[in-house]
């Protein structure tokens, strides 16, 4: 022990912070393997050490920096709520309105996209641009001088959600009188979008009246 315990004492903080020379380093060692008082010392400024390193308002500045990352998780996770809240209510009103437009039924109005003709035996009709969800279909038997002759008047209708869907190159094709229905007997098929009651007893007068609010599509 050639160093007094002061001296070894004082250069302790140096030591601690590794910004003493090489001498001192080798000195110190040397002291504190040899001499209890100052090992203890030595380890008891070790442990301040570690106080030090973590200042007093440290823990308040950790749990403040905490605190601010839970709300900023907490506002992330509310706006994350807030925007599959609304995916969800886009959806369902999306839903809501498709189902609408898939309910709500319109007659279809004749524009040159509705064609009758005879296809093996069978009188069909299509629709060009959309697709029949709906045909109304009466069969009209008329005397004229003695003449029966039989009409067919028909409209079809597609839905709200067809008509917004759809482009020209879709189109329908349906029955309106199959061969073994007679239609070989069918001399005129009639698009008619107005009224269809009773309009299988109407007198000639009457009934041609329809006939000029109807679009002639097919005759024998
Ligand atoms: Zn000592």
């Amino acid at each position: 022990m050639s160093y007094p315990c002061n001296l070894i004492q004082d250069l302790l903080p140096l030591y601690i912070d590794g910004v003493c020379s090489e001498d001192s380093k080798a000195i110190i060692e040397q002291h504190l393997s040899e001499c209890p008082a100052c090992k203890e010392y030595y380890a008891s400024m070790c442990d301040a050490e570690e106080i030090v390193i973590a200042p007093p308002n440290a823990e308040r500045e950790y749990k403040k920096a905490a605190s601010f990352q839970a709300v900023k998780k907490k506002l992330l996770r509310k706006q994350i709520l807030i925007v599959a809240a609304s995916i969800v209510l886009l959806a369902a009103i999306f839903f809501a309105a498709v189902g609408v437009l898939k309910k709500s039924v319109n007659v279809v109005e004749y524009d040159d996209n509705i064609s009758v003709s005879m296809i093996d035996d069978s009188l069909v009709g299509r629709l060009n641009g959309s697709r029949a969800t709906y045909i109304k279909i009466k069969r009209v038997t008329v005397t004229a001088e003695g003449q029966e002759e039989n009409y067919l008047f028909y409209y079809v209708s597609d839905t709200k959600w067809d008509d917004l869907t759809t482009n020209k190159d879709v189109f329908s094709e349906y029955v309106l009188c199959p061969a073994d229905k007679g239609a070989d007997q069918i001399d005129r098929v009639y698009y008619y979008t107005g009224d269809y009651a009773d309009i299988e007893t109407m007198s000639i007068d009457e009934l041609q009246e329809v006939i000029d609010a109807s679009v002639l599509l097919w005759s024998k």
